[in-house]
């Protein structure tokens, strides 16, 4: 069975994209979720295998939902979406228990690699 994500991403089309790379490579999407505060919402009822999570979205961002999820569930494992400039949010992720992450734009092979270190 194939493993199951959950992709966070306050843009529509970053979800669609992420979610047909990660289809096609064989990973089923369980959710989408659109903040950080849904993201957590979301990682309670599905409990995911893994989390892709945009940084910059409204209301409640990227590093404050890894701190939602990994402060309740330690064993998450959140793969940070990150943009061109933001490698101190990038480091404060981590800090905050990312796994670590992806550089947008997306670039299939990329993503794919950082995905199956976490979880094959
Ligand atoms: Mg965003």
């Amino acid at each position: 069975m194939g493993k199951r994500i959950l992709i966070v991403d306050d843009a529509m089309f970053m979800r669609k994209l992420m979610s047909d790379i990660l289809q096609k490579a064989g990973y089923e999407i369980v959710a989408e979720a659109g903040n950080g505060e849904e993201a957590f919402n979301k990682y309670k009822e599905f409990k995911p295998d893994l989390v892709t999570m945009d940084i910059t979205m409204p209301d409640v961002n990227g590093i404050e939902g890894v701190k939602m999820i990994t402060a309740k569930f330690p064993d998450a494992k959140v793969l940070m979406c990150s943009a061109m400039g933001q490698e101190g949010m990038v480091i404060d992720s981590v800090k905050a228990g990312a796994r670590g992450f992806i550089v947008k734009p997306f670039v299939a092979e990329k993503v794919i690699a950082e995905v199956q270190k976490l979880i094959g």
